[in-house]
């Protein structure tokens, strides 16, 4: 097998992805701290959510000096939602003390490099190799794996390819490798489904052991057998639904996509059930408060990011916001804050509702945009039984029914109007008074898109005889 021409052909092709978020880190500060930070959050984490988190840490402890002075509960709500925060935040604030034995100096030495918290063979090698220029392969999960795909090693584990490589690739490898193949491994040689079909080494791979991507019919029928069903729900407590049969009625309406609002969990919190239904995927963004707001995304489909909260401070640390990338659209999951008693927290919703426009319409300027979730406002008098004794009222007030006129002026499509303009279709009911029986309710779970995707919708309706929230899901078809 030729790996240098292979590997350089492969460089050439990744030039234009995305970089890695440390080596991004490392071009832009070459700081070993900073690289060894980033290293130590990214494990198990999606590059836009250490991306976020490590900027989040950074601005307050630029350095070792001032990690020194932040709490572990600081450094846990800066890194959240990082996969493993609570253990990550009990490295960090350790990490000071233990580099006093390298006189507060990050090391180059894998050896010492292991000594320290949160350190284990693929921090260190990359450290070494991305901070420091020193020859070391770091053996990420995706070089493990592309390496074996292709047949270069025959090994079982990232520790024994870093061993078979060290015997047989070419040194001037060493360092690249990894940068390399984490960004081919994230685009195109996928851990499921790779992309065989638009490859550019395929000639060269010998596929072991993979099932390569089904390629998509096209044209215009195949286009509208594809239509996805999403459907959107605001649980009131996702443990608590739980009990009530959630799972099951996912499986029984079995959408593309469903997305919940108000899960008030932590991921820690959840039932092997829950995180794990059959066919789907989840994703979640939960609040740093136990108990509180929260958003999750099943999908059917493996996105090719997610983003998580709207990086902005101000918002992200009440888990309100998850968007997942698919190949022709976003679909972005928001529980939009309640201005609350007295409009307490009007203020707060309105800003809210402003960053979260800025980032539909940025997102809307590269592709498709659904957004879906809990609105915590009825736009318009037929959205709610009595709109004139809430007129001041939150949910209803002016201030908010008139951001909904500048988001729908903006052009973004209320799809659940294109197909029923009548009073008496609502979402959510309050549960005194026998409020859901007598159909005393409010519409303010919607399913919107953008203005350019108005033809893209097929159906949009509302599931209100699902029981079990206090609200009832809504469902669109997109094509
Ligand atoms: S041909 Fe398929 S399996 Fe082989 S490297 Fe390319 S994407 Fe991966």
């Amino acid at each position: 097998m030729k790996i240098s021409s292979i590997i350089e052909t492969v460089k050439k092709e990744v030039e234009s992805y995305k970089v890695p978020v440390v080596d991004l880190i490392a071009i832009q500060t070459k700081d070993p701290f900073k690289i060894l930070v980033a290293t130590i959050l990214s494990a198990r984490t999606k590059d836009e959510t250490t991306a976020m988190a490590s900027a989040r840490l950074f601005k307050k402890a630029p350095d070792l000096t001032s990690l020194k002075e932040l709490s572990e509960a600081e450094i846990r709500s800066r890194i959240y939602p990082v996969g493993f925060y609570n253990m990550k935040a009990g490295y960090l604030v350790r990490l000071p003390q233990a580099l006093e034995e390298f006189s507060g100096k990050i090391p180059d030495e894998i050896d010492s490099l292991l000594k320290l918290p949160g350190v284990g063979r693929k921090t260190a090698n990359l450290v070494r190799s991305v901070a420091f220029g020193k020859p070391a392969i770091c053996v990420d999960t995706h070089v493990h794996r592309i390496m074996n795909i292709w047949g270069y090693v025959k090994t079982k584990t990232p520790f024994e390819t870093e061993m078979a490589l060290r015997e047989k690739l070419p040194e001037k490898h060493w360092i690249e490798i990894n940068s390399i193949l984490v960004a081919f491994g994230q685009s195109t040689c996928k851990p499921v489904s790779p992309h065989c079909d638009r490859c550019i080494v395929e000639s060269s791979c010998q596929k072991i052991g993979i099932i390569p991507r089904r390629t998509k019919p096209q044209g215009n029928k195949a286009r509208s057998q594809n239509a996805k069903t999403m459907i959107s729900w605001n649980v009131n407590g996702i443990r608590a639904v739980e009990k009530k049969g959630f799972v099951d009625l996912v499986k029984e309406l079995s959408p593309d996509l469903f997305a919940v609002q108000e899960t008030r969990a932590q991921p820690d919190q959840l039932s092997r059930d829950l995180h794990q239904i059959d066919g789907y995927t989840s994703y979640w963004h939960s609040a740093v408060r136990k108990g509180y707001s929260g958003v999750a995304v099943y999908t059917r489909t493996e996105p090719l990011t997610v983003l998580y909260g709207l990086e902005d401070d101000r918002f992200d640390s009440e888990g309100r916001v998850i968007s997942l990338e698919f190949e022709d659209f976003y679909l972005i999951n928001v529980y939009f804050p309640n201005a609350q008693h007295e409009l307490k927290r009007l203020s707060y919703k309105l800003e809210f509702n402003n960053a979260l426009q800025d980032f539909t319409v940025s997102l809307a300027k590269k592709k498709s945009v659904v957004i879906c979730g809990d609105f915590n406002v009825a736009h318009k008098a037929i959205d709610l039984k009595n709109p004139k004794s809430n007129e001041k009222n939150p949910g209803y007030s002016p201030e908010e029914r008139a951001w909904m006129d500048r988001f729908t002026q903006a052009g973004f499509v209320d799809t659940f109007r294109k197909f029923d303009p009548e009073p008496e279709n609502y979402t959510w009911w309050s549960y005194r008074f026998n409020a859901r029986a007598r159909n005393i309710g409010w519409r303010i779970d919607y399913f919107f898109v953008d203005p350019a995707s108005d033809a893209r919708v097929v159906g949009a309706k509302i599931l209100k005889d699902t029981l079990g929230s206090d609200h009832c899901p809504v469902q669109l078809v997109f094509k």
